[in-house]
């Protein structure tokens, strides 16, 4: 079986981190600690978020350290909504978003997005979309599941609507961020975070993590920041929560942390050097595939392609291609390789598959020439 359904990088943590963990663990850092992260690891977070990020008025106070982005997303949620609130939800969008906002008596309000607008959600949508029960805007960019990411100029003409929305219809509007793949860019992409926009920036709730940029899933290594006053208090909120779930993330991890964000750009460089020629290489090759249509790959490292155009045909075991569902079925029984039918993740996802690109080229390669095989047998 080839696999193409991996949403986490196939590479080593890098060692220092790893360094990092042993000698703490060695020094005995095996206790409790704060339940939102020690004071020098949410400085180290607040100080690249201000530096790297341009976050205004963040400081230890402002950053909460949790068991994994998933978690700080739960959390988020969890302290922002009341039953009844609406979250505007660009779709297709990762798995969790949707049941997280349930878990927390939030409404989904889907906004649908196409491979001919590279799943970007327009300014105009978002405007037309806010009620006075919208509390939260949802972006991830670069994006699990669809590979692309917005542009700055984009992202501050979304900024601007969420800032006019504000002042009007939706008081309580917040944007949450959710940057995980931000380091993950292709082709010299400028990644902009939105809290750094400054007529928004109080009401913007950044979530990050290791588990991506410094393959670290098993880690589990997730934050989220707000600047000023409102960040302030809403970590504690967060604070209160977590205190009464997970406590503190494994305490030995913590010196880790803040090795990761200040020692080891290079090998975070050299692996987003190897996710873009491999997207180069997959982008090439899904290309010379009849049928499947998709946004060329801009960051994180999934290509989600529309295989629509196949809907209707028969494999030659005899199934009925009508879903994205029974084509990933199909294509894993029949060809052994594994994609992510696109169903859950809302939107036009259920004309879409995803495909992760974090296995080697090599992989790549024969994944793709059975990919071309089986489409090329349906009938
Ligand atoms: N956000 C997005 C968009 C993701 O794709 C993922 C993981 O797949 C996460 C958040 C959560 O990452 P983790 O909980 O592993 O840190």
């Amino acid at each position: 079986m080839l696999g193409f359904a991996a949403g986490e990088p196939d590479f080593p943590t890098p060692r220092p981190i790893v360094e990092a963990a042993k000698a703490a663990l060695d020094a005995g850092q095996t206790r409790y600690s704060p339940s939102i992260g020690d004071q020098p690891t949410r400085e180290a977070i607040a100080r690249k978020l201000t530096e790297e990020n341009g976050l205004p008025g963040l400081e230890a106070a402002n950053v909460a350290v949790s068991v994994g982005g998933k978690h700080s997303l739960y959390n988020i949620f969890q302290c922002l909504l009341d039953p009844g609130d609406e979250v505007l939800l660009p779709t297709p969008a990762w798995v969790s978003y949707a049941p997280q906002i349930g878990l927390s008596g939030g409404v989904v309000r889907e906004l649908a997005t196409s491979v001919e607008s590279g799943f970007k959600v327009t300014p105009e949508q978002v405007r037309s979309a806010v009620t006075p029960k919208s509390r939260v805007l949802v972006l991830n960019s670069p994006s699990n599941p669809c590979g692309t990411m917005y542009t700055p100029d984009e992202l501050r003409a979304i900024a601007d609507v969420v800032a006019q929305a504000a002042g009007s219809v939706a008081p309580r509007l917040v944007v949450l961020t959710d940057e995980i793949y931000e380091k993950i860019v292709f082709g010299g992409r400028e990644h902009l975070s939105m809290g750094s926009i400054s007529s928004i920036a109080e009401r913007v709730v950044t979530c990050n993590g290791l588990s991506k940029a410094f393959s670290m899933t098993g880690w589990r290594v997730g934050y989220c920041a707000a600047s000023a006053d409102w960040g302030r208090d809403f970590m504690k909120a967060i604070g209160r929560l977590q205190s009464q779930t997970t406590s503190n993330i494994p305490s030995f991890i913590l010196p880790a942390i803040r090795t990761a964000l200040t020692e080891c750009a290079d090998e975070v460089a050299h692996m987003c050097d190897a996710f873009e020629a491999r997207s180069h290489l997959i982008e090439t090759r899904l290309r010379e595939i009849p049928g499947l249509r998709f946004p060329s790959p801009e960051g994180a490292f999934y290509v989600f392609a529309d295989v629509s155009a196949h809907f209707g045909k028969t494999t030659p075991g005899g199934t009925r291609v009508e879903s994205a569902l029974t084509f990933a079925g199909a294509l894993l029984d029949e060809a052994k390789v594994a994609v992510v039918p696109g169903e859950d993740f809302g939107g036009c996802g259920p004309s879409c598959v995803r495909l992760s690109f974090a296995c080697s080229e090599d992989q790549i390669n024969a994944g793709c020439d059975r990919i071309a095989r089986f489409i090329a047998s349906l009938g």
